[in-house]
């Protein structure tokens, strides 16, 4: 017997040597840690405002015992007419992190080197990794823009995948027109680009949106990863989708997925979501009007608070932002702090409901003894 031992198998290195997902903590286990009942839930980009209203009356009429559609049709139909490119070209995932993890399983190897920008979102460094794959990590400039001049050269030595996500999650900055449109231009078709949108809804009218800029460039190899986790309030049903340069890329990435992955309720209720663009509308532009509160709020206390494009901010608390993290948390507020190397006094905080954004301002501003 091996009791007591662990297991005589092993996992493949690249798993073994893998650094977790900060998935963060729940509201039942902030409820146990602060013995408080209303908890503001700003660590996970939510939208607080829940979803259309259509999405309730298409998940009541729910047929469970059937298999979902396995190609997602009726759902890949209606963003094909929305976003005007073939059905061929679009892939629904569970939650686009699936489509991060099916990119890398599609096209990475051992060796093969992956190109991305640091502070960076777990899953693209975390996907190339369980592949096998280096993952080269251009950091922000200490102004917190995208060194484009560092990317540009990076990309001169054609990376097998560029994940590139604008606006950024964590910093909250997006790429301006010209700044992708460089970008775009030195790409190698020997490279990947994989430009994940996934808080494109709330962007200003005056950034580019990547999936336009690079209809113009069929010659190039991309996908657009896209999600109703955020902006249409989908999170907990988790649905994504990515618009591939080619068919060719969209079967690799179908191939690299389970056959049943997107569920029919995350189905039925996207569908129902992308009809309602006018609740989309009014909830981003909610939520854009009180991250300005909130920022303006946050600088008057004498914070470094990022310009933002997301639903969240990026604030410098000038000391260990996990220790000040675990102090919201015994008041009931869960926000993420940053644990990458050079970022530690960043936290995360996603813009909530008013009264939510006010009371961690508030208890901030206590715990850091500002006014
Ligand atoms: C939230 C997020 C995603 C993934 O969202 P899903 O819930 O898996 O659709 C992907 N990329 C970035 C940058 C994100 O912040």
């Amino acid at each position: 017997m091996t009791t007591g031992q662990g297991p005589q198998i092993q996992p493949r290195p690249s798993i073994r040597k893998l650094p977790a997902y900060n998935a963060g903590i729940s509201v039942a286990a902030a409820r146990m840690a602060s013995g408080r009942d209303q908890i503001a839930a700003l660590a996970s980009n939510e939208n607080p405002y829940g979803s259309a209203p259509g999405v309730a009356l298409a998940l009541a009429a729910l047929a469970t015992a059937r298999y979902s559609d396995s190609a997602s049709v009726r759902l890949r139909e209606a963003l094909a007419a929305r976003l005007q490119v073939g059905a061929e070209r679009l892939v629904c995932g569970n939650g686009s992190e699936e489509l991060i993890a099916a990119t890398a399983r599609a096209y990475l190897g051992e060796g093969d080197r992956v190109l991305t920008v640091s502070p960076f979102f777990g899953l693209h460094e975390i996907e190339p990794l369980a592949a096998g794959a280096d993952v080269v990590k251009v950091p922000m400039t200490v102004d917190f823009c995208f060194d484009v001049d560092r990317l540009v050269t990076e990309l001169a030595s054609a990376p097998k995948i560029f994940f590139l996500a604008t606006p950024s999650n964590p910093v909250g900055v997006a790429l301006k027109r010209a700044e992708l449109d460089r970008l775009i231009a030195a790409a190698r078709p020997e490279t990947l680009l994989v430009l994940d949108e996934a808080y494109l809804e709330f962007l200003d009218p005056d950034y580019p949106d990547g999936l336009e800029l690079l209809k113009a460039r069929p010659d190039l190899s991309w996908i657009v990863l896209r999600t109703f986790s955020k902006a249409y309030g989908l999170a907990g049903l988790r649905v994504g989708y990515g618009i591939a340069s080619h068919d060719g890329i969209a079967r690799a990435l179908r191939s690299a997925l389970t056959p049943f992955n997107v569920n029919a309720a995350a189905q039925a209720a996207a569908v129902a979501a992308l009809e309602d663009q006018a609740w989309m509308s009014d909830a981003t532009a909610r939520i854009r009007r009180d991250r300005q509160r909130l920022a303006d709020r946050l600088a008057a206390l004498g914070l470094r608070v990022i310009p933002s494009q997301t639903n969240f901010l990026f604030v410098d608390v000038k000391t260990d932002a996990a220790e000040v993290a675990k102090a919201l948390l015994a008041r009931g507020i869960i926000v993420k702090p940053w644990l990458e190397k050079g970022y530690t006094r960043f936290l995360r905080v996603s813009i909530g409901v008013p009264q939510d954004n006010d009371r961690f301002a508030t208890e901030l501003a206590d715990i850091l003894a500002l006014s």
